[in-house]
This record gives C-alpha cells, sequence and structure tokens, in this order.
C-alpha cells in the first residue's frame, strides 16, 4: 500500500512499563459533539472521558463530517496525508486533530472532503446516500492507517456498529502480521442490530478483501454484502449495550436474522449497560432547568420544573395532573404505534397531560399534531430534535414513557431515574436491566422504580399507565418510586469500569495468542 507524508507525528500514548493502563482505540461513526443522530454519539464520547479519568489511555477516532468541522471545536490540520485503497482505485485522506470538551481525550478525525462534507451523515431527504459503502470502507481502512502513522500502540480497538465491521476483518486478515498491530484485539460493539449496512455483492470490490471470504459464514448475508455481521464475524469479541438486549439477539424475534452468528459466538459475546453522562444529565446541576433539585429537595424542585415546562409548551399549569412525557425517534421501534392507540381514549377520559417531543416518521408527525390540535389543554408536541427542551421534559414531566418494541439499552430511562420521573416502560433490552416494576413485592423490598409491561399491545400499555397513573396520586409510594430511581448509580463510571475489565480480558487473550483459537470460521 502506498503511503505519503506521516513523518515526525507524537504519539498520544506514552506506554510505561509497570503502568497497567489499557490503550483503547475507540472508532465511532458518532460522538458527541461532533457528530450525532443517536445514542450512540452519547456513549463514544462518554466512555472514553470515563476512561481517561479512570487512568485509561482512550483515543477516539471519527470522520470529519461538516457537522464535525463546524461543531464549535477546534479541528486542527496534522500534516499527515494517506492514502487507501477504494477498489481500484486509491483515495487520500488527511487526519486532523481535536480534544474532547473538559477531558484530556485525543481525538482524531479521518478528513475526506467528497465523503464527508456533506448535509448529513448518512442519508438525505430519507434516502440512504448510494456510497455509503464506499465512505466507511475507506473509513476503516483509514483507522487502521492512523494507528501506524500517529505511532499508537493500541491494545483495543473498539469498534461500533456497522460503519466500523470491516475494522476487525481488516485487522486480522491484513493488518495483524505487521509488528505493530500484533498484540492489538478487536472489540466490536452492536448499538443496534437493526442498521446492518447491507449493500450489493459488487461493494465487495471496494473493500479489497479476496471475495473467499464472501460467503455466509462471513461477510455474506442472503447474497448481499453485510458489514455487520463482517464485524460480528472477525472481531475477537463481541458486546452489547445491555445484558438482556445480549440474550435477546440470540434469538430470531430480536437478531435481524443474525442470530445464528450471534449464537456461534456467544462465548465471547457479553451486555454492558451506557451509562449516563452526569455532567450533562444531573438534576442538581442542569442550567437548563427552571429549578436545581436532588433526591432530597425533588419535592420542592420538581413542581417548578413542571409549572415551566407546563407553560413553555402551552399547557394549562395544573400541578396535580399527572404530566406524562416522551422523547425519541418517532418510530414503530419506540412503541409509538402502540401510544398512537392508546392515547386518543386516555385523552378523552384522563386529566393527564402529554408533551412528546420527536421526529420521524411523517405518519406519527401528522397524528402528534392532529392531537395536539384538537386537544390543546392536554397534548403538546415539538416535532424536533431540542436537547435544551429534552431536559426540560426530563425534570418536569411526572411519567415518562418508552414502551419500545426492543430497547438495545435506551438512555431516556436513566435520564428520568436521575430526574425523579417515573418510568413506564416495555420489559426488553436495557429497559429490562433498568427498570423493576412496582408490585407490592418489589415495593416491599424497595426495589421498585418504575412500572414496566411484557406484552407487546395497546392494551398491556394502557393497563400499566393505569397502574402508574394510580400510584401517581398516592404520594407515600410514589415519593417511594422517585428516591430510588434518584438514589441509583447509572453513571458512566460503573460501565466504563465493566469494559475496562472487558478490554482486559480481550487484550490478554490476544497478546496469549488467543486471538488464533478465535480465526473466523
Ligand atoms: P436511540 O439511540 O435508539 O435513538 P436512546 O434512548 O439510546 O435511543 O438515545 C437517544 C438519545 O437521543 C437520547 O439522548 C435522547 O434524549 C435523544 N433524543 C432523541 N430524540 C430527541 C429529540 N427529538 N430531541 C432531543 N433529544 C432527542
Amino acid at each position: 500500500m502506498q503511503l505519503e507524508g506521516g513523518g515526525g507525528v507524537g504519539t498520544c500514548f506514552h506506554p510505561i512499563e509497570t503502568e497497567p493502563a489499557v490503550k483503547i482505540l475507540i472508532a465511532t461513526s458518532e460522538a458527541v459533539p461532533f457528530a450525532k443522530t443517536g445514542g450512540l454519539a452519547d456513549v463514544c464520547s462518554a466512555l472514553p472521558v470515563e476512561l481517561a479519568r479512570l487512568g485509561h489511555e482512550a483515543v477516539l477516532i471519527l470522520p470529519a463530517y461538516r457537522q464535525a468541522r463546524y461543531c464549535g471545536l477546534p479541528t486542527a490540520p496534522m500534516g499527515i496525508d494517506f492514502i487507501v485503497p477504494i477498489g481500484s482505485k486509491t483515495v487520500t485522506g488527511h487526519l486532523l486533530r481535536s480534544k474532547l470538551p473538559g477531558a484530556d481525550v485525543p481525538v482524531y478525525l479521518i478528513q475526506q472532503d467528497y465523503y464527508f462534507d456533506r448535509e448529513e451523515l448518512y442519508r438525505l431527504n430519507g434516502k440512504d446516500f448510494t456510497d455509503n459503502c464506499e465512505r466507511f470502507v475507506f473509513f476503516s481502512r483509514a483507522v487502521l492507517e492512523a494507528v501506524r502513522l500517529l505511532e499508537l500502540q493500541v491494545d483495543v480497538i473498539h469498534a461500533n456498529d456497522w460503519q466500523t465491521g470491516l475494522i476487525p476483518a481488516y485487522l486480522k486478515i491484513e493488518y495483524r502480521n505487521l509488528p505493530r498491530y500484533r498484540q492489538t484485539a478487536s472489540l466490536f460493539t452492536v448499538h443496534n442490530m437493526a442498521y446492518q449496512g447491507q449493500f450489493w455483492h459488487w461493494d465487495m470490490l471496494l473493500t479489497g478483501l479476496d471475495w473467499k471470504y464472501f460467503n455466509w459464514h462471513q461477510m455474506e448475508y442472503y447474497g448481499k454484502l453485510n458489514l455487520l455481521k463482517t464485524g460480528l464475524v472477525f472481531a475477537d469479541a463481541l458486546s452489547t449495550v445491555s445484558p438482556r438486549y445480549a440474550l435477546e439477539i440470540q434469538n430470531p424475534a430480536f437478531g435481524c436474522g443474525l442470530e445464528g452468528v450471534l449464537q456461534s459466538r456467544r462465548d465471547v459475546l457479553s451486555g454492558i449497560l451506557n451509562g449516563i453522562d452526569e455532567s450533562e444529565w444531573n438534576p442538581d446541576t442542569d442550567p437548563l432547568l427552571a429549578a436545581n433539585y436532588q433526591v432530597d429537595t425533588v419535592a420542592l424542585g420538581k413542581p417548578v420544573c413542571k409549572a415551566a415546562l407546563q407553560a413553555e409548551m402551552g399547557l394549562p399549569q395544573r400541578a396535580g395532573a399527572p404530566l406524562i412525557g416522551m422523547i425519541g425517534r418517532l418510530a414503530d421501534q419506540k412503541g409509538f404505534d402502540l401510544v398512537a392507540k392508546v392515547i386518543p381514549e386516555w385523552v378523552a377520559r384522563n386529566d393527564a397531560q402529554w408533551v412528546i417531543l420527536g421526529k420521524g416518521e411523517p405518519i406519527y408527525h401528522e397524528l402528534f399534531k392532529d392531537l395536539a390540535q384538537r386537544h390543546p389543554d392536554k397534548v403538546a408536541v415539538r416535532l424536533e430534535f431540542s436537547d435544551p427542551l429534552a431536559h426540560r421534559i426530563e425534570a418536569g414531566a411526572d411519567l415518562f414513557l418508552m414502551p419500545s418494541r426492543y430497547e438495545p439499552c435506551g438512555l431516556n430511562q436513566m435520564y428520568s431515574l436521575k430526574y425523579g420521573t417515573v418510568p413506564v416502560v416495555r420489559e426488553t433490552g436495557g429497559l429490562a436491566d433498568t427498570i423493576v416494576d412496582a408490585t407490592p413485592q418489589t415495593l416491599a423490598a424497595g426495589t421498585a422504580n418504575g412500572f414496566s409491561f411484557r406484552e407487546d399491545n395497546p392494551l398491556a400499555l394502557s393497563e400499566t399507565l393505569a397502574r402508574a397513573v394510580d400510584a401517581y396520586r398516592r404520594p407515600e409510594v410514589w415519593g417511594q418510586l422517585i428516591g430510588t430511581g434518584m438514589r441509583q448509580d447509572w453513571s458512566w463510571s460503573r460501565s466504563a469500569k465493566q469494559y475496562v475489565k472487558l478490554y482486559e480480558q480481550i487484550a490478554s487473550r490476544v497478546r496469549s495468542g488467543g486471538a488464533a483459537e478465535l480465526a473466523p470460521v
């Protein structure tokens, strides 16, 4: 492979022989504040910060999208150019350097303006970019080149989702034989099985990998190139974002066709819940709220936040009406179809108020807009993406509704717990791992922190919501639920410690030659 430039680069890792720190390179297609379309971006900026806080050496690498270049943080050219092969051509890229705010975590951005200087990350006007495969072949190869050009000593490359699924394959097939990569392991984390990066088979040529890998045990899925499957097959270890989802995806109902691959690799598959970024999401310090509060002062602070939210959303300021909040992508995954079936009757028969913030499927835009117009005293809707409003809903609502069909981890229910807002959720994935349904037994044991239901139907949702609203009217029970949730630890430091254990295990397995045993089938 031809290379240009790259001399005289200071390494960001300073290995000291007695230093037990793990050295992690997190490769991602999104990270806050550079670029975000979903929870992946929150995870990939919070995790390295917490790893650094725990004394480990974490570095982040992502594409230099237009959003990243103009996110308000300096992104400085490093004077390092490189060339990677893409099919029969070669493409030049450049390295930019930045830093995560408030932390000593270096961020490298792969600049290639033809691929990444676009209005949106993956799609425009509802249509995926036609060259998405090529863009992420480039990014994946660039990540491995950056390791060499930046002279990084990496114990584990932590790749995330289909956009980086080729990284474990390139590492295993092309790079492991080179001295710098011999001791480098790969961890591939799936944040959502539904997004797989599937492309027509001729895109295999773009990867530069031998056609022999295009078989149904490795990179092929029913005649197509599947980048998520590629990551799952070639990585040294796999994880997903909650223990329950790690089990669920081994079954056809949640595995999105790749359950067989996951079953065959279950020995190296783990589930680690995401954490919440408490520097951003903490009702005691959140500058976006009308009043700050903590567990001892929630009874004073929340009513102020609730009244402010009602005023902001144009709802009557009724202190005693249960206020139900919802935030998220307006998609079937989030259970908005169930909500759509339940809400008209609730609005007709119950004094609860609804505040909905979301963007997504046009059908839900129409439905919620219509409901808000017909019931302005009970339903308020904002069809947009607004982080400040999300904070104010988490603080001002009494209940937070999240009846997801499936939920790999989910962040909003954890924000809700932290903000003293009682979650009502469907018992799936990370929601099942974080929310304990209020029953006489769990209330007596002091473990109840919300409400959940198992069946995927509107009746179950409606009944559970009714149970929650009933509890809202019993101040002792309600106070207990709020207190239990607010005292729990959903911080990144808890999750990051679990990642460190996993990194150490994978790295030592690869160092001791275990990677060979894990060679793809
Ligand atoms: P997913 O990644 O599946 O969309 P998560 O709950 O894991 O769902 O994370 C979604 C993140 O995006 C949360 O931080 C949530 O608050 C935020 N979010 C989603 N939709 C909106 C919106 N319309 N306005 C503000 N924040 C939003």
